[in-house]
């Protein structure tokens, strides 16, 4: 029964975090991930950009993979970097790989937590589902011709993880070019071209699993008392309103807007900069 034992000790050495940036979220996103998350996993965390950044290069070092992409938020561009990421984890040798966006709050502690229930000797794509069905599109034949195909696919912005036997499989479809190529067959997003590969190649199947979170859903719903167990979380935009996670405190909605540093305290409360428990 998969999912069901814990397996053995994982260690977050054998985890791959590859987090997607670009140049202008440098200062307004990717700091405050690493003040927070990153900074419990700094060995493991490799960052994903599109222009060189020597802040950034000075407090991650070789971590900062400068990916050629174009800085567009366009379908290509996206595309490249997730290769780009997939071609990272595949020569690091480790044994799984977790991509997240660079407005997601990481937990390592609760991501290991989740990883231990499985093998990355079996096949496993595990993340939230975009949609509450699986989605339709058209696949560009080899003839020119089109096929309707459908499958789920775990949306990027609440993060997602592959095991390393499944990645080696994905290999012909994504990496280097191939998996621009792969996207360009379906015309969708990189997300979920990954779905695509694994569901409609290699009859893989999405494990969904409630414990990623985007900004796509009500964040608020999350109760404080589970907050901890959550894999990822996130913050943004959300039906024209700023979505985050409740938390009262330790920090002022000025001083914290994602709530992440007061979250981070929660997790972390010896942290440097979090104020010290009273009593
Ligand atoms: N992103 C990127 N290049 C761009 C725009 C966005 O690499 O031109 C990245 C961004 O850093 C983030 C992800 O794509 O990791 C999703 O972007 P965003 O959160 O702005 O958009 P969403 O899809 O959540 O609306
Ligand atoms: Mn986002």
């Amino acid at each position: 029964k998969v999912g069901s034992s814990v397996r053995r000790d994982l260690e977050l050495g054998e985890v791959f975090i590859a987090v997607k940036t670009t140049r202008r979220f440098h200062q307004t996103r990717l700091v405050l991930l690493l003040d927070t998350w990153i900074s419990e996993a700094k060995e493991q965390t490799y960052i994903f950009t599109d222009e060189e950044d020597k802040a950034l290069q000075k407090r991650m070092g070789d971590h900062v993979v400068l990916t050629n992409c174009s800085s567009e938020h366009s379908h290509p561009a996206l595309s490249c970097k997730m290769a780009a990421e997939f071609d990272a984890f595949l020569a690091s040798g480790l044994s799984w790989f977790c991509h997240v966006d660079d407005d997601n709050y990481l937990n390592p502690q609760a991501l290991l937590k989740l990883l231990s229930s499985y093998s990355p000797a079996q096949d496993v794509y595990i993340g939230k589902p975009s949609l509450n069905r699986p989605i339709r599109a058209s696949e560009m034949m080899p003839n020119n011709q089109t096929r309707s195909v459908h499958f789920w696919f775990a949306t990027g912005g609440a993060g997602f993880c592959i095991s390393r036997r499944l990645a080696t499989k994905m290999a012909p479809w994504a990496s280097g070019s191939h998996f621009l190529s792969t996207s360009d067959l379906i015309r969708l997003p990189d997300d979920c071209t990954v779905g695509y590969i694994i569901e409609c190649k290699l009859g893989g199947r999405l494990l969904p699993n409630a414990l990623f979170h985007s900004h796509l859903e009500n964040l608020q719903l999350i109760s404080r008392p589970q907050l901890p167990e959550q894999v990822t979380l996130s913050y943004g935009v959300f039906e024209k309103k700023l979505n985050t996670v409740e938390l009262s405190g330790p920090f002022s909605q000025q001083d914290d807007p994602s709530r992440f540093r007061s979250l981070h305290c929660l997790l972390y409360p010896d942290t440097g900069w979090c104020p010290r428990p009273v009593g």
